[in-house]
């Protein structure tokens, strides 16, 4: 019965993954797309809930595998002289068996004829072919289609060796995985998060994010490690011999230590041998996998004779010598009791599914993740659901599918809540965006480290001696729960100086930087309230056109009730919908407003900086340039604009006038030209002093 419904679903899965990788490329390297975005995803979906019924489908190249990266064309193409093929796989170890006697009959060798295999692990990373002549090395590739790759030589130059040692060929081409530890992956998740950046799904996607970047100098941020398994184009002024183990070894001398596979870590489990024993490696390593820093997926065992490899050759794309025995896929069945919601560091609201404990490939899973609401809403989660759990190497567990023939009657479909958990302000999601976030920046538990950081930070209220660590430390401690708190801490001054890393002259400087910074401007002030979308320049913008706060503050806390009020936002120039709304989300939490109404009290908020509507250069178009001998470049900038100039950085017919310092070049040649007033250091500072 299951038979033959797998048979019906694997043709069915053929279909389906052709025709998404038909419309893969269409959208990714023709731009050229024929169907909806939706009908796409129904595909891919569909191919998703089989992959979850018979995970036997799914092969490591199925469309649902293959995330991301759409081939780049702006690295130069490089086609391979020797192409980069794939392996074949087997799911069982009667699979392994069967290829082995497939080999032995097709060598012609007798029943009791062992072959002799080499087994290794097949690291989960993105494959690489790089390319030596004369001992240095001169090229880098992707595997690419396995015939045409893309040129990656700068980034491989910051994880490979330069070159290579003692009696090596002329030309060599090493072949190998690039990989991330896990430790690398967590930490580059981590930054990406605090920077507001989408995460990786897995180690391998960010080990190929980061490997096929343009600027090599983020690839050698990255920190990526290698492991060589193979090689390609050799010059016939060596012999190879006749065992991969061999000439792995040669290899290995030659790249002074070239990390490869079969020596690694594994030498006592991976030794030579008849089928059977590379089966028990392969036991071995799949008990052993989760010590590992980095993600296999199975074992390859290659067929170690290299005259043995000449004679089975290829069949279709795969060499017939070698096959990768995979390791059972990471999935299980289990409940979906809820949904929780988390709130980040920056106000995004996650979906968290908790669910009843369930071990998968090992591992006791009771949470994973179901990204967004979209997420939920595609694959229609609902609590109470039988959810299929998969976990791919070190990644949070993720839900890949749900199981319909067992839900509960009563089942609902899943509603995003539009409060945030933690502080109950409302979410809200803008347009474009997949996520919601809290509005309730100012109050939100879960974001107040975030807040109060910035809120502290150099261009906001600048209050020097309050780092993350204090900052977390005074928060911990029950004192500093909003940005109106910071100015109650002399009540604790005592303790703080008491404090290990602390004494009395740090403390003392504290408190002289909080007093300090109880003097703000009002765009300052508006700048450290961390809106989302209200920048430096915003505020700047918000600053000047209401002067002082009083003004200020009446149309931000009208905003969610006046239409009046938006519209004067709008007649701002440089202020659109993205920052009103964002304002208007703002100011319509209560929360908020109670905690810039207690700022106020402890603040003495100074009006913008005049804009002199009298000033001759008021609304005039200006550009410096040469080298200014009484101002810094800044002040004269900062100068001009207070008096409600413009600065420009480049001269059109628009400018009014050009302000040459010294050594004055090519700008003040093209205001010649141009016919626009040029002015000395000297006359400047007399119009603007007049
Ligand atoms: P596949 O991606 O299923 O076509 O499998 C072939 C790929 O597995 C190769 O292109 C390599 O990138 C990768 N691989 C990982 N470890 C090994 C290994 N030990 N030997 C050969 N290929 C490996």
């Amino acid at each position: 019965m299951r038979d033959a419904s797998l048979r019906n679903a694997r043709v069915e899965w053929q279909q389906l993954a052709a025709q998404i990788r038909r419309h893969d490329r269409l959208y990714y390297q023709k731009d050229a797309p024929e169907i909806s975005d939706a009908e796409y995803d129904e595909m891919r979906r569909r191919l998703e809930r089989l992959e979850a019924e018979f995970p036997e489908l799914q092969t490591p190249d199925s469309p649902t595998q293959t995330v991301g990266a759409p081939p780049l064309e702006t690295f130069a193409k490089v086609r391979h002289k020797i192409p980069m093929l794939s392996l074949n796989n087997a799911m069982s170890e009667e699979e392994v068996r069967e290829w082995d006697e497939r080999l032995k009959r097709f060598l012609g060798l007798k029943e009791e004829e062992n072959i002799v295999y080499f087994p290794e692990p097949k690291i989960d990373g993105l494959s690489f072919s790089a390319r030596y002549e004369n001992g240095k090395f001169v090229q880098g590739t992707t595997r690419g289609d396995g015939e045409v790759g893309e040129n990656i030589t700068d980034n491989l130059a910051t994880i490979l060796h330069p070159e290579l040692y003692g009696d090596f060929p002329k030309t060599l081409e090493v072949r190998g995985e690039v990989y991330m530890t896990h430790d690398n992956f967590r930490k580059l998740n981590e930054q990406r998060k605090a920077a507001d950046e989408p995460e990786f799904a897995n180690p391998r996607n960010a080990a190929a994010g980061s490997l096929r970047q343009l600027d090599a100098q983020i690839t050698r941020q990255r920190d990526l490690h290698y492991f060589i398994y193979g090689w390609g184009e050799i010059s016939d002024d060596i012999t190879i011999g006749d065992s991969h183990y061999h000439f792995m070894e040669r290899l290995r001398a030659w790249g002074q230590f070239f990390t490869t596979l079969h020596h690694a870590r594994y030498r006592g489990h991976f030794v030579r041998g008849a089928i059977e024993g590379c089966i028990e490696a392969y036991r071995a390593m799949l008990q052993n996998r989760q010590g590992l820093p980095y993600d296999i997926d199975g074992v390859v065992y290659k067929v170690d004779s290299l005259e043995y490899q000449r004679r089975l050759g290829e069949v279709g794309r795969a060499p017939r010598w070698a096959i990768a025995h995979k390791f059972p896929a990471e999935q299980a069945r289990t409940i979906l009791e809820n949904i929780d919601i988390q709130v980040g560091r920056t106000g995004t609201l996650t979906p968290v599914a908790r669910l009843k404990p369930v071990s998968v490939g090992g591992v006791m899973v009771s949470n994973a993740t179901l990204h967004n609401e979209d997420e939920i809403a595609r694959k229609d989660v609902r609590i109470g659901d039988t959810v299929i759990v998969q976990r791919a190497g070190d990644v949070i567990p993720q839900i890949v599918g749900i199981d319909e023939s067992k839900r509960p009657p009563h089942a609902k479909p899943y509603h995003f809540p539009k409060v945030c958990p933690v502080c109950g302000s409302s979410a809200v999601r803008e347009e474009g965006e997949v996520a919601w976030r809290c509005t309730g920046g100012l109050v939100c538990e879960a974001q107040v480290v975030e807040r109060l950081k910035h809120f502290v930070s150099r261009n906001a209220l600048n209050i020097d001696g309050m780092g993350e660590k204090q900052i977390e430390l005074f928060w911990k401690k029950g004192w500093v729960k909003t940005v109106a708190d910071i100015f109650h801490l002399k009540k604790h001054v005592d303790e703080i100086r008491q404090m290990e890393g602390w004494g009395e002259k740090s403390a003392k400087n504290l408190m002289e930087a909080i007093e300090h910074a109880r003097d703000v401007r009002l765009e300052k002030f508006i700048y450290a309230l961390g809106i989302r979308h209200v920048g430096e320049i915003t505020a700047r913008l918000l600053a000047r056109y209401y002067q002082g706060y009083e003004a200020w503050f009446e149309v931000m806390s009208a905003l969610h009730q006046s239409e009046d009020a938006r519209a004067a936002l709008d007649s701002i120039d440089g202020i659109g919908g993205t920052v009103i709304e964002s304002l208007t989300n703002f100011f319509s939490e209560s929360h908020n407003l109670e905690v810039v109404h207690k700022l106020r009290q402890q603040l003495r908020i100074a009006d913008a900086e005049a804009v002199a509507s009298s000033s001759p250069v008021a609304g005039k178009t200006v550009v410096f340039t040469g080298t200014l001998t009484q101002l810094t470049r800044s002040e004269a900038k900062a100068r001009a604009e207070s008096l409600g100039a413009h600065v420009a950085s480049s001269v059109s017919a628009r400018t009014d006038y050009v302000i040459a310092g010294e050594d004055a070049g090519s700008k003040l040649k093209k205001a010649r030209d141009l016919g626009v007033k040029i002015l000395s250091e000297p006359e400047w500072l007399e119009l603007i002093n007049t």
